[in-house]
């Protein structure tokens, strides 16, 4: 059964457009990616689906569940973390307080604090910096730090959103690994990227998104050798 449910999604800003009857699933256990152009509507959808915007139409269900009408926090709470575009890392906190915040819906102290080392095996980076202030970081840290908050809330979906941007080859590479790695531990994950090729390369299915609408699906690799895909987005 799917985990993640999107039907006749649609969402605007104003007069503007940006999503328009998107509909996709998610299994569980599964990394799907959206991948398109800037401006296609990626990120509108991850948002959406997260309640960081209020869709103007369509049906989302949670593991079965109707989600439609419920606030951000509640979907925190029932399992879905969104690791927002950016580096949206609290900025004056601790490395460590930022991972202890991402955490603020469980109340099992003991094994906060084992997620907590967790992550920083994962992410040796955040390990030596635990104590610096977020703000401090380079950007490929924040990122991994974005990353590793959302994890400490120990979802059942994990919404990433372009957590390659803006990032140095060498640090594309190892946050695709840790990618890689969530989704052989079984984590579920919905990715947006910019970039198509590695994105496709760790998803099992990818979604085309274009104008706000989705405009080709399917597994990844008959995806890859398609060639509106090869020509639009791996050229
Ligand atoms: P990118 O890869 O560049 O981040 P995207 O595919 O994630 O792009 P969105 O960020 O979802 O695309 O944007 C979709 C459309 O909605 C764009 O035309 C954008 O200008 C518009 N848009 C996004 N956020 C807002 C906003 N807060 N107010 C008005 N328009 C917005």
């Amino acid at each position: 059964m799917a985990l993640l449910e999107v039907e006749g999604l649609c969402v605007n800003y104003g007069a503007v457009s940006a999503v328009r009857d998107v509909s996709l699933s998610v299994a569980a256990g599964e990394i799907v990616t959206l991948i398109g152009a800037n401006g296609a509507g990626k990120t509108s959808i991850l948002r959406a689906v997260s309640k960081l915007v209020t869709p103007r139409a369509g049906v989302l269900r949670f593991d079965g569940r109707d989600v439609t009408g419920l606030p951000p926090e509640v979907l925190v709470r029932l399992g879905m973390a969104h690791s927002p575009e950016g580096r949206q890392v609290l900025a004056r906190q601790s490395v460590g307080d930022n991972l202890e915040l991402g955490a603020y819906v469980r109340n099992d102290r003991a094994a906060i604090a084992k997620d907590m080392e967790r992550m920083f095996e994962l992410f040796p980076r955040l390990s030596e910096r635990r104590k610096q202030s977020a703000g401090t970081l380079s950007g490929g840290e924040q990122q991994m730090l974005a990353i590793a908050r959302a994890l400490m809330s120990r979802p059942r979906l994990l919404l990433l959103d372009e957590p390659s941007l803006g990032l140095a080859p060498i640090l594309v590479s190892e946050i695709f690994e840790i990618i890689a790695g969530l989704g052989a531990m079984g984590t579920t994950i919905l990715l947006v990227e910019q970039n198509a090729r590695l994105a496709m390369r760790v998803a099992a299915r990818t979604y085309v998104v274009e104008s706000g609408g989705i405009v080709l699906e399917g597994p990844s690799a008959e995806l890859a050798a398609d060639e509106r895909v090869t020509k639009a987005y791996l050229g």
